[in-house]
């Protein structure tokens, strides 16, 4: 993955461009989800992976 294609993910859903939070400017956890609110996934750089929740 590149950080190129983390800006270009959609909603599995509604296809809708997700939102990028950092949690914290001190830390790199980001946190990227829907503006519908049916999917959310969570970037731990100490796991190297990102953690997805979707919305029924
Ligand atoms: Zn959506």
């Amino acid at each position: 993955m590149t950080i190129k294609n983390l800006f270009k993910e959609k909603c599995p859903q509604c296809k809708e461009h997700l939102t990028v939070n950092r949690t914290s400017l001190l830390s790199s956890q980001v946190v990227k989800f829907c503006p519908k609110g049916h999917y959310e996934k969570e970037y731990h750089p100490a796991l190297e992976s990102y953690i997805e929740t979707v919305q029924d």
